[in-house]
């Protein structure tokens, strides 16, 4: 049978790990291996993905994906696995009995050299906090080359010469995802001086697999065993010193949250950077352990190996386990001659018979029965992890079949309310104050210096009024990022991924899409922005050219004036029905994409469901800050650019001269030589067409801009039939979004996709438009 059928509560053993490439690998490498005992936690509410317990950790897994292991169950083998047998008497406080690692004989590298470390460690394992804890304020944040991953650089506060870069958070040195493969290749390509390897300690086993693979590189390493606090907390303790000893490098406790060891962490991280000193072991084979297949092929293959992985400038024990596993990017660098490939082959599987698993496994397998060995001598758990009880608990409401989405539900609508009724909307009003109070003065300023009128207009109309109105998203923007980050710490949404991914599937996206496409109703900028926690590339590509669809708050006042003046008895109806349209035309596209642009592999969903825990202060204030840094940011290039082409339109005619009669101006021309294209829509009116073209800068302005052009309210009633409005109303909820969102998309996916985005969105509300139209006419609406 397979872990499929296990139902929830029960215990199997896992037979064999079906599958292929990566995705095994995968498997192996999160500990699914055969012979490990898994515990099925508990099922989605919509019945898929599914959490397990394995090595005293727990993952989620697609059904899918839990067909391919196979297993026979065993009602009630697991609590075999829960080492509670050793103990240890001796309690090691924070940082007590640490040593610095035996000094090497080698020179210490001189003074001026910059020492820069790689943080590296699995998801929530701490790195950000960390990394905070150690840089301060003075970080910089950008991307890593060629991919919209967050690349954050940081000098150690107090420390000169120093660089700490934050990678994405790897579960293993076998790359899955792209940025896995990010991580991998700094490490491997960009040669820090030294790694700081974060390690959660409320989850040992799963974490140290991948020092075990940092170790192999023979780079200058520390170990920094995070949450030690509630290790302690709840009973449990570290033997440093043994650990120390077993794997050869520095171990420091610490708890970045409570910025406890830090320091020590700092000194040992320096000292090793600073004297080069690698790793006293790498050797973790086994020779006793099943003959000691594993170890002679290991030892076999880096013989073999040894002058390639020199020539390639790889580390050699690192490159053997790779070209065990058939890990093909590293094969092809160490360039192996067919003879060599041979001979490798043969050790492998002459290894694969003894030990009677295939390679992978047997690697993984390899590396998981040291970390038991190390955590047996060095780790005594604690009895019952508090966090982890209560998180439970928390599960059962919040992951509960019937409760989850009503939960849900009401969370999204508080976050909802609370920034664009409460908190939000009255920071924008304050702004917009203070905007306005600042644009009087100035306004006045210019008129009794007497300045030229072309250049107070620019100042005024142009620059003061669209950066203005920029600018007043920003506490929105804030808000909406204040809770989104409060929900990820808190570990929420990774709850939200896991209930909401059967659904989201359908579409070809994963769980994690549902946050930024909501928040998308509220404003396609931090929608946009929030992608950004999307594990993978592909789905978060497809989540940002989706954003568009919920149609978001700016165009409620669009909607609001056109229902009132044309459809005031059917009010709610026409409200829901363009919610509705918008809705269905993105699952559409959606199904499109799927089948076309993102056909390829959906990424599979493994991961974990962190603890809840408190959010920290600092981090959230530090993301608050980076984000509004990066808006701003943009608000005074990109948009203060097209709003100053945009006023420059409206103010001037082709001969530059200031128009008064704004038919005149270089934007009603233009608007009236693109009016033809909008008269199959109905909407084929220079200044209807001029009101949208200033949508683009704020979905806001379009009734104003109707308004000013017909002289007032009742001249766009008059002026536009019934099925003209309804039109406008389909074409401004479908159309463009506005240049702020444009610009976030342009920062994630660059010029190409942003301008498709532009295309496709107006190319699809005219076409809808149009549709409308036609049906109108045809049941004669006029
Ligand atoms: P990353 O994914 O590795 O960057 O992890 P984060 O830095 O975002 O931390 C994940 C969660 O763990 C956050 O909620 C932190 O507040 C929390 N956290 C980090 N360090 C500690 C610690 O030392 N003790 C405790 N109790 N929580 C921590
Ligand atoms: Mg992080």
């Amino acid at each position: 049978m397979t872990l499929k059928e296990i139902k929830a509560g029960q215990s199997a053993c896992v037979i064999s790990v079906g599958g292929s490439g990566a995705l095994r690998q995968h498997f192996l490498d999160m500990g699914i291996i055969p012979g490990t005992d898994i515990k099925v936690i508990k099922y989605a509410p919509m019945g898929d993905p599914v959490e397990i317990c394995l090595h005293g950790y727990e993952l989620t897994l697609r059904l899918e994906d839990a067909d391919k292991i196979e297993v026979e169950s065993i009602p009630d083998r697991i609590n075999k696995n829960t080492k509670s047998s050793s103990y240890f008497s001796e309690h090691l406080g924070l940082g007590e009995g640490g040593r610095f690692h035996p000094k090497g004989s080698g020179d210490p590298l001189p003074d001026d050299t910059t020492l820069t470390f790689a943080l590296v460690g699995n998801q929530n394992s701490g790195k950000t906090t960390l990394f905070n804890q150690l840089t301060g304020s003075k970080q910089h944040v950008g991307n890593f080359p060629g991919v919209t991953v967050d690349r954050k650089d940081g000098a150690i506060l107090g420390r000169p010469n120093t660089i700490v870069t934050d990678l994405p958070g790897i579960y293993s040195m076998s790359p899955y995802s792209s940025e896995e493969l990010v991580s991998r290749n700094f490490v491997l390509n960009e040669k820090p001086k030294g790694i700081i390897d974060i390690v959660d300690v409320t989850n040992i086993e799963r974490n140290m697999y991948l020092t075990m693979q940092l170790l192999e590189l023979g780079v200058p390493t520390v170990v920094a065993l995070n949450m030690m606090d509630e290790m302690t907390g709840n009973g449990g303790s570290v033997d440093i010193n043994a650990m120390e000893a077993m794997l050869g490098v520095p171990v420091v406790p610490i708890s970045a949250s409570k910025n406890q060891g830090v320091q020590e962490l700092i000194d040992h991280a320096i000292h090793i950077a600073k004297y080069q000193e690698k790793p006293e072991r790498q050797d973790f084979c086994d020779e006793n352990d099943h003959n000691g297949a594993v170890h002679r092929c290991l030892h076999a293959v880096i013989h073999l190996i040894e002058d390639h992985a020199k020539s390639a400038d790889l580390p050699v024990r690192f490159a053997a386990c790779k070209a065990i596993e058939g890990d093909q990017i590293i094969i092809e660098q160490l360039n192996l001659d067919e003879n060599e490939k041979e001979t490798l082959e043969h050790i492998t599987l002459q290894m694969e018979k003894e030990r009677e698993l295939d390679r992978s496994a047997a690697i993984a397998d390899m590396r998981f029965s040291f970390i038991t060995k190390v955590c047996e001598t060095c780790v005594k758990k604690p009895k019952e992890n508090r966090e982890h009880t209560r998180s439970h608990k928390i599960d059962k409401i919040l992951t509960g079949k019937f409760t989850a989405i009503p939960v849900f539900i009401v969370v999204m609508a508080l976050v909802f309310f609370l920034t664009f009724n409460v908190i939000g909307a009255g920071l924008q009003n304050l702004l917009a104050m203070g905007i306005d109070a600042l644009t009087g003065l100035v306004d006045k300023g210019l008129t009794s210096a007497g300045v030229n009128k072309v250049l107070h207009g620019l100042i005024i109309d142009g620059i003061f009024e669209g950066v203005g109105s920029v600018l007043s998203f920003l506490p929105i923007i804030v808000t909406m990022f204040l809770f989104l980050s409060l929900l990820e710490d808190s570990g929420y949404i990774a709850r939200v991924a896991f209930v909401m991914d059967k659904l989201l599937r359908k579409l070809g996206l994963s769980g994690r899409s549902i946050v930024p496409l909501l928040i998308g109703f509220g404003c396609t900028v931090p929608a946009v922005m929030a992608t950004r926690t999307l594990p993978s590339e592909r789905d978060r590509k497809m989540t940002i050219l989706l954003t568009p669809f919920m149609s978001c708050t700016a165009k409620l006042p669009i909607y609001a004036f056109f229902v009132d003046a044309f459809f005031k008895n059917y009010k709610a109806l026409i409200m829901i029905g363009l919610y509705l349209l918008s809705i269905i035309i993105g699952i559409l596209i959606a199904f499109l994409y799927k089948k076309t642009m993102f056909k390829g592999e959906a990424v599979p969903f493994v991961m974990e469901l962190p603890n809840y825990r408190l959010p920290s202060v600092k981090n959230t204030l530090q993301l608050l800050w980076e984000k509004s840094k990066d808006f701003l940011h943009r608000a005074f290039s990109v948009i203060l650019v097209a709003t100053i082409i945009v006023w420059f339109l409206q103010s001037f005619n082709f001969r530059f001269n200031l128009v008064d009669d704004s038919q005149e101006s270089i934007l009603a021309t233009i608007a009236g030589l693109i009016a033809p294209i909008f008269k199959p829509v109905g909407l084929g009116d220079w200044r209807i067409v001029t009101s949208l073209i200033s949508g683009f800068m704020a979905k806001e302005s379009v009734v104003s801009v109707l308004e000013v052009l017909y002289g007032s309210e009742g001249g766009v009633t008059a002026a536009m039939s019934y099925i003209s409005a309804l039109s406008l109303l389909v074409f401004s909820l479908l159309y463009t979004p506005c240049v702020a969102a444009i610009a976030s998309i342009r920062r994630e996916l660059g010029h190409k996709w942003a301008f498709y985005v532009v295309f496709l969105q107006c190319a699809i509300a005219w076409v809808a438009a149009l549709i409308v139209h036609l049906i109108g006419l045809l049941i004669g609406v006029v």
